[in-house]
């Protein structure tokens, strides 16, 4: 699979009344397809409420994607894991206080947030199919409840989104685990590399 960089350019995005940002884009092409992303992160569309299920804890997720979790959950709690849903969906309103407000209070430029978090329209948690669970630390890679997943996460078509050393230069996030067990949710994951 080869990948390259056609074109590397900025555009400016109103991150508050004051203040005007600029944030670096990227096209890369892949055979016929192309993507655009952004701080490496890749657009995701956001998935209308109406399809939005409880997973518990006050999170959502697509109908899909939240019988599958909760059918992983039971799994998990009768081997003794507990699975807590921390963040299922997320709005672009949400993402962009996540993004440039959460960057403001800690000092951060918007090149190291984008290392932790995705800028707002660029979540895969907009698509509904996206979780994160338990702990938000990355000492969760050595829990119990972390091994479970990664042996058991696949048979509920669940997968890791930013393993270690990852090609996007993202943060590892053991506790982010996103649902691919349809042919719209592969094709909202760009799981064939298409935007
Ligand atoms: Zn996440």
């Amino acid at each position: 699979m080869s990948w390259f960089f056609i074109i590397l350019t900025g555009f400016y995005v109103e991150a508050s009344d004051r203040q005007l940002v600029t944030l670096p884009s990227s096209v890369v092409s892949q055979g016929q397809c192309k993507q655009v992303s952004k701080y490496n992160h890749y657009p995701y569309e956001e998935v209308s409420t109406s399809f939005l299920k409880p997973v518990g804890n006050g999170q959502m997720l697509h109908q899909d994607a939240a019988k599958a979790f909760l059918d992983m959950r039971q799994a998990a709690q009768i081997d003794g894991i507990n699975l807590t849903p921390l963040s299922g969906f997320r709005s672009r309103n949400q993402q962009k206080y996540l993004f440039y407000e959460v960057a403001k209070q800690r000092g951060q430029t918007l090149e190291q947030r984008a290392k932790v978090s995705a800028p707002p329209g660029y979540s895969q948690h907009h698509t509904g199919l996206a979780i994160d669970v338990n702990s938000l630390d990355p000492s969760f890679a050595s829990t119990k409840a972390f091994t479970w997943l990664q042996n058991n996460a696949k048979n509920f078509n669940f997968s890791l989104s930013f393993k270690e050393n990852n090609s996007q230069d993202v943060s590892f996030e053991p506790w982010h685990w996103a649902w691919h067990g349809s042919e719209d949710a592969r094709l909202a994951l760009h799981d064939d590399g298409c935007i």
